[in-house]
């Protein structure tokens, strides 16, 4: 059976790539019939950010990529949350010491400062602890079987190590990679169980994918300098025929393409790259999300969809369902995918243009509520959201072009009509205040022939008219239709905007 995990540390907010990861993972899981598996790797205390887990999991749902399991939703591989299942790394740690795959080292933090000190050259400025470095320090290969168990006994703090082969070369078939290989003497001796007792991410995300039976791991591309040791970690432990396929996903590119996207990008630039507002608990720092910034879930998933790959065709809208139908992890890229935001804004004016108006009601509502305009009127707001979401590239952009439909104007453009005022259009105005005063059918076509009418009876050019008539209405030059504004404010309203602007 298919099944993929996501397996997020929680450090802080999920950044575009990271929910691309979930995305491509879901599909193949959903493809396949699979399951799509949550589980929280918070094994570093030291990284760990409170909030974090709950934020991975409201991103999830906000962007509709529901797991199968995880640490809200349970299932069969209960606990889903790497820090509670600390007892069972251990034996594994200790199995592999005792098959001579690992071993324990006892240095303390100052001898490791000394080694680094020590070892340091201007090519190589921070020495790692590897094969060359192993047999100067104070660990179960130098010390003598006796030192050691005594060590041991007296609860002496120590760590356990992979033994890194001397010259081997390691390879597997990435599934977007193809042959992907490395030489053991570029890797060092990583930690695999710390001094607590917790074990390192590289231990625990083998341990937990063979006890969770994943059978494919997709990541992003940057975790690729730790597949060696996650190989032979497979290997040695006995495992390799279970383990599962690889994809290196590849980088989220700035938009410049010179290098990874990165928080900085945005904020430098102005637009999101997290999935929903994150604020630091440490500084306190909100960062806006592609939500708050009055992005459709539907728009974020499809243009994620997007970084990295294509269907073949020139298709570029893809609902979810769609994508999990034609998604195909051979017609992902190779190379990196630079971020463009113009484009990003395409999608979702896309998106809001074919989305119901009932559907986008909540969120409208939601944004002319911080706007302090409580709507209560759903069949009105859904006919003006109708005649206006063409106009909207975000969700925000209804405050500018719905709210006058339920509160006068804020400004006034009238600098836009000055120049050209004057009694002649006044005098029209007056009298238009008139006609439709008189007017029984109140609708878009018939406001449009009586103004018309009444500009030639004057003997004057309609298109002049029009802006003025706009800027009484709306206060400047955006929204649709002057007569479909007309005809959704009412006749009392539409002339108490007339009268309110002439006095
Ligand atoms: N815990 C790793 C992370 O924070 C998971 C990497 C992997 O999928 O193996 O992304």
């Amino acid at each position: 059976k298919v099944r993929v995990r996501f397996a997020p540390s929680p450090t802080g907010g999920l950044h575009l790539g990271g929910v691309r990861t979930v995305l491509f993972n879901y599909l193949f899981a959903k493809q396949h019939g699979g399951d799509f598996i949550l589980r929280i790797e918070d094994t570093d205390q030291t990284r760990f950010v409170p909030g974090a887990e709950a934020y991975i999991l409201n991103t999830l749902n906000w962007c509709g990529l529901t797991p199968d399991e995880s640490p809200v939703h349970g299932g069969p591989f209960v606990p889903y949350r790497q820090s509670e299942r600390k007892a069972s790394y251990r034996a594994y740690a200790e199995e592999l010491v005792k098959n001579g795959y690992a071993y324990y080292a006892f240095d303390t933090t100052e001898e490791l400062e000394q080694m680094r000190a020590q070892f340091k050259t201007a090519e190589n400025p921070s020495p790692q602890y590897n094969q060359h470095i192993r047999t100067k320090m104070r660990n179960s290969l130098t010390l003598d079987a006796a030192t050691v168990a005594q060590l041991l006994k007296e609860g002496i703090p120590h760590v356990i190590r992979i033994k890194m082969p001397e010259q081997e070369t390691v390879h597997f078939t990435d599934m977007i990679r193809g042959e992907v290989s490395f030489h053991t003497s570029q890797v060092d001796d990583k930690v695999l169980l710390k001094a607590d007792g917790m074990p390192t991410y590289h231990l625990a995300v083998v341990v937990d994918d063979y006890l969770m039976q994943i059978s494919h791991a997709f990541r992003g591309e940057e975790w690729l300098p730790s597949a060696p040791v996650h190989l032979l970690l497979w290997k040695y432990l006995g495992w390799e025929a279970q383990m599962p396929q690889w994809a290196h996903l590849p980088l989220i590119l700035k938009p410049e393409g010179n290098g990874k996207l990165s928080k900085r990008d945005g904020d430098r630039l102005g637009f999101p790259v997290f999935a929903m507002d994150w604020t630091d608990p440490k500084s306190n720092e909100l960062t806006i999300g592609f939500k708050e910034r009055g992005f459709l879930p539907e728009a974020f998933v499809n243009l994620l969809a997007m970084l990295g790959w294509n269907d073949g065709t020139d298709q570029e809208i893809f609902s979810l369902d769609e994508l999990v139908q034609k998604f195909s992890i051979e017609r992902v890229h190779k190379a990196g995918a630079k971020f463009d935001y113009e484009k990003a804004k395409w999608f979702n004016h896309e998106w809001i243009k074919r989305t119901e108006a009932r559907r986008l009601l909540p969120a409208v509502k939601e944004i002319l509520a911080a706007d302090r305009m409580m709507v209560t009127d759903d069949t009105l707001l859904e006919k003006i959201i109708n005649l206006v979401k063409e106009r909207c590239t975000l969700l925000t952009d209804f405050t500018q072009q719905a709210s006058f439909f339920f509160a006068l104007p804020a400004e006034m453009d009238t600098a836009a009509v000055k120049p050209k005022w004057d009694d002649k259009k006044n005098l029209f105005f007056t009298e238009l205040i008139r006609s439709f005063q008189l007017s029984t059918l109140w609708e878009a076509a018939g406001l449009e022939t009586t103004f018309k009418e009444l500009a030639a009876a004057n003997q004057l050019k309609p298109g002049e008219l029009m802006l003025p008539l706009r800027i009484m209405l709306v206060g400047g030059k955006y929204g649709p239709g002057v007569f479909d504004i007309a005809a959704i404010l009412g006749k009392e309203e539409t002339i108490r905007r007339i009268t309110h602007t002439l006095s």
